[in-house]
């Protein structure tokens, strides 16, 4: 209810300690203030993405058919005739909590559809590696209390995940005496911002070809067995790639660091294969481990609900009765060119993608969302961790943090209108 008080009387509300959702970095300490009506502002830190977010909150709008306003009843009963009528459904963009993610896949199930993340192109230039070598992995944690010698492949990770540097490796490291740290930037220089938060610590940067990462980690790979054959890679010197092999055999805890959606080759997972062999062969010396960044809009734990669900993870068909992964065919960018109907999710950011005439979209994205081509169904949803509680997963896979809820828009959550959508399909005919 509006207050009747003067607007300069009203106290902003602050929440201490918030959850934020958005990047996967897991970062719990935001202070954020809420100016009624229901707009916030984060004041604790300047990371832009958690400022851009968190003070993106217009009012409420409501759901869509064929472009007129109708009730949310309406609008699902509308979803459901499209869906049920689906011959090819894809069930994609997933940006959302676990709740969100559980209540997708089982209407995914329902409809025998494709499922997928909008982000899970650098998700499988991991996953890719993991499935075919295996991988020796690390957690922020263990990257915060123990590595002596960060060695960050590639564009400065910060980019996607702002405060990365702040939180994870500025701190001295608690196990070990005395405390040491140094960081090495390989084929990429760090932001500025990142400059500035590794002020007390020892940085070396050798700015090699960011186009020819894999080349500079193999050859520093071949360097760990002896370094006075080092050889030259991606316009790094020998004598270079020699005293970083010297280094890293002498670490006592090595971590090598990338986020593979910022490379931008192209086959990008044979430059994470050939960092997953370097953490590999560095363990004949001393130990290592690598630490895949990724995690934005809750990919991860999407991912982590997908595979505790089905037994396989994302880019999977559910047609068929049987879950069916191919990481190449169900990748939903490809499959949207065969799909005859689309539930696109994204409560994280205010983005649908344009998909070609012919098919049906169901849109469930944030009040505001501007579309290329308006939808056939449009139902404005809460974004997880401002207008209701959500779980999710930070980038390291290891931990699902609870993010609570800030203010109350009048939003739905995904979970709860997509439940509404699978109750609203016709029923199944009983089998015998
Ligand atoms: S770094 Fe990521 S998790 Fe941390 S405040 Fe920024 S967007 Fe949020």
């Amino acid at each position: 209810m509006a207050s009747d008080r003067p607007t300069h009387l009203i106290r902003p509300v602050v929440h201490r300690d918030v959850v934020c959702p958005f990047c996967g970095l897991g970062c719990d300490d935001l202070t954020v203030e809420e100016e009624p009506p229901a707009t916030l502002a984060v004041r604790s830190t300047d990371c832009p993405v958690a400022r851009e977010r968190f003070s993106r909150t217009p009012s409420a709008e409501p759901p869509r058919v064929a472009g007129v306003a109708v009730p949310l009843a309406e609008a699902v009963e509308a979803a459901a005739a499209v869906l049920a009528a689906a011959q090819a459904p894809l069930v994609a963009g997933l940006g959302t909590d676990v709740d969100g993610a559980r209540a997708a896949l089982s209407l995914a199930e329902r409809l025998g559809a494709v499922v997928d993340h909008a982000l899970s192109d650098g998700l499988y230039r991991n996953l890719a590696v993991l499935q075919r070598t295996g991988w020796i992995a690390t957690t922020l944690a263990e990257l915060r209390n123990r590595c002596d010698l960060l060695l960050v492949a590639g564009p400065d990770p910060a980019a996607l995940h702002p405060r990365l540097f702040e939180r994870w490796v500025a701190p001295a490291p608690a196990f070990q005496t005395p405390p040491s740290r140094e960081v090495v930037f390989l084929c990429g220089e760090p932001l500025d911002a990142t400059r500035t938060a590794l002020s007390g610590i020892p940085v070396t940067v050798l700015p090699g070809d960011p186009a020819k990462i894999g080349d500079a980690a193999a050859a520093l790979a071949a360097a760990l067995a002896d370094p006075s054959r080092a050889l030259g890679a991606a316009g790094i010197a020998p004598g270079d790639i020699a005293a970083l092999a010297e280094r890293l055999r002498k670490a006592r805890y090595a971590v090598v660091a990338w986020a593979a959606s910022a490379f931008d080759e192209p086959h990008a997972d044979l430059t994470v294969e050939r960092l997953v062999r370097l953490v590999r062969d560095a363990n004949r010396h001393t130990r290592c481990a690598g630490l895949p960044l990724a995690g934005h809009d809750n990919v991860v734990g999407v991912n982590q609900v997908c595979t505790w669900r089905f037994g396989v993870p994302l880019r999977t068909s559910l047609a068929g009765g049987m879950p069916l992964h191919d990481p190449h065919r169900f990748a939903w960018a490809r499959y949207a060119d065969v799909a005859d109907a689309v539930v696109w999710v994204s409560t994280f950011r205010p983005e649908v993608p344009a998909f070609s005439a012919g098919q049906t979209v169901i849109a469930l994205a944030p009040s505001g969302t501007a579309m290329a081509e308006e939808p056939a169904v449009f139902i404005p949803v809460g974004t997880p961790g401002i207008d209701h509680p959500a779980h999710v997963f930070r980038s390291d896979t290891v931990v699902a943090l609870r993010a609570r809820r800030l203010i109350d828009r009048g939003l739905p959550d995904v979970a709860t209108v997509l439940k509404a959508i699978a109750a609203a399909l016709p029923q199944e005919a009983p089998t015998c």
